[in-house]
């Protein structure tokens, strides 16, 4: 009997019958290890009276793994200083984030767009006038200048918008400002912007590269059929063949593209063709380096709409389908690369990383939205709606109560959480889904597919020339004993 010990509360045992091992993992130590399959067997039914069955050099691992801990500790305390110290580092962060939309107006017509309501209120001026545009250089250079507990040391401007490539003069004066202000204080600048890829021409992408703009974010839901039934101009004539011929122009080595698919099932179903015209145009798999995709899947009653559970994702669906579309991206690059004498991609999962809880941008205190009236907001998801504007930056104080409000939970409370043993490696941490609608929270992809992802990932790290005892250390490298 070892009545100081204890199992932790956060243990996964996964057998794996096809290696006759099982997988031993810890979230909250990070710690993953193999046991031969009889010793797996029996710690996987174990309860904490009897980890003396077990022989000592098995006690040793699991103890150094924090799979066996002391009796006393209470496990949850560490997990609530982990998001109390996250929440600190927010508040000390030396980079100043702001989204910025020029413009809530937009060349194009989509039915889907949450862009709130496009009727301008008597105080909206629809774009970013000139006396926004001062308030705003005015706000940035205050909190640059300001005694700061934490000296701002990285800039980073996303625009936004409706479609902000519209207001390109906005974008061109204000960027001019904010570079020669970074300058001046040795402080690293980078720019990024969301844009319907429909302006995206030849001197546009000069402009971007001059104002140092080189993410893009572009969005293509799926073949051309299904794109333009939901992303068309006003006059309803579809976009998708422009944005592929901008695409298909994008200056060599200068930008990073993310193509965004706003899915849902239909969407995904339509997949095969926008992935055919990519690559006959040249952009992906050829350009692989510059562009990346980003599957964001339509969850049910995100924000109380996008209510038919025919088309639109449960939390675990949407997990699923990420799991999914990582799966057919792999397919679709190897079956290119096969073709062009390229090397082949392996699917592999990350190893988990330590949660951060909370969303970082509504968290910073230098971290601000700005909508196209000059109105200060915390969450950028929510820069088009009125009734979520906090302040204007004509009279920004950072202590100004509003800027707190999605600060006012605390995941580790939350049930679901409280008792969830993935909550120290949970990635979802969208502070705004939470405090507005706990319906449409999503969990975390390790809360579904733990025992799946666990095993490729050991398949990619344990070698059959390995001894019995590799593991991966708490850090996620390989460590021998
Ligand atoms: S939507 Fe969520 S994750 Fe995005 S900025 Fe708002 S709080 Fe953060
Ligand atoms: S997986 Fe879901 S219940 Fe678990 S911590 Fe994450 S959000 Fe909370």
């Amino acid at each position: 009997m070892l009545p100081d010990l204890k199992l932790s509360y956060y243990n996964f045992a996964i057998p794996y019958p096809e290696k006759q091992v099982y997988i031993i993992y810890n979230s909250l130590s990070n710690g993953m290890i193999e046991l031969d399959w009889e010793t797996g067997l029996i710690v996987s039914k174990l309860n904490s009276m009897e980890i003396h069955y077990l022989d000592a050099d098995v006690i040793e691992v699991l103890q150094r793994n924090g799979m066996i801990i002391p009796r006393e500790i209470d496990e949850f305390v560490e997990v609530k200083k982990r998001a109390d110290t996250n929440r600190a580092t927010c508040d000390r962060s030396d980079t100043l984030f702001m989204v910025i939309s020029p413009t809530n107006t937009c060349n194009m017509n989509c039915p889907y767009c949450y862009q709130g309501d496009k009727t301008p209120g008597e105080e909206d001026t629809k774009y970013l006038g000139p006396e926004n545009m001062e308030a705003m250089k005015k706000m940035i250079t205050q909190i640059v200048y300001q005694p700061h507990a934490t000296p701002i040391k990285n800039i980073r401007i996303e625009w936004f918008g409706g479609e902000p490539l519209i207001r390109k003069k906005t974008i061109a004066e204000f960027s001019e400002f904010v570079i020669a202000l970074s300058k001046e204080n040795g402080i690293d600048y980078q720019a990024s912007i969301i844009t319907n890829g429909t302006l995206l021409d030849v001197a546009t992408f000069d402009m971007l590269e001059k104002y140092h703009i080189r993410d893009l974010q572009i969005t293509i839901d799926g073949s051309k059929e299904m794109h333009n039934s939901m992303r068309y101009y006003i006059n309803g004539k579809g976009t998708y063949d422009r944005i592929l011929d901008h695409l298909s122009r994008m200056p060599f080595g200068k930008f990073y593209v993310t193509i965004r698919i706003n899915g849902d099932k239909a969407v995904y179903r339509e997949l095969e063709g926008m992935f055919d015209d990519l690559e006959a145009k040249g952009i992906w798999p050829q350009r692989d380096s510059e562009v990346t995709f980003s599957w964001s899947p339509k969850f049910y009653n995100f924000l109380g709409y996008n209510q038919d559970k025919d088309v639109y994702y449960t939390s675990y669906e949407y997990q699923k389908s990420k799991e999914d579309f990582t799966k057919l991206k792999v397919e679709r690059f190897n079956r290119w690369a096969s073709q062009h004498s390229v090397a082949t991609k392996r699917l592999n999962f990350a190893y988990p990383s330590f949660a951060e809880f909370y969303c970082g941008t509504v968290e910073s205190p230098n971290s601000i939205s700005v909508d196209d009236s000059g109105y200060i907001h915390k969450c950028y998801n929510t820069i088009n709606d009125k009734t979520k504007r906090i302040q204007h930056v004509s009279e920004f104080d950072p202590t100004q109560p509003g800027m707190d409000y999605y600060r006012h939970f605390d995941k580790t409370q939350q049930p679901d959480c409280r008792t969830c043993k993935v909550l120290p490696i949970c990635e979802e941490n969208c502070n705004m889904r939470f405090v507005s609608n706990a319906e449409s929270k999503v969990c975390s992809a390790w809360k579904y597919f733990m025992e799946e992802r666990m095993r490729a990932i050991y398949d990619y790290n344990f070698t059959e020339e390995q001894d019995a005892h590799t593991m991966i250390a708490r850090n996620g490298t390989v460590e021998t004993c």
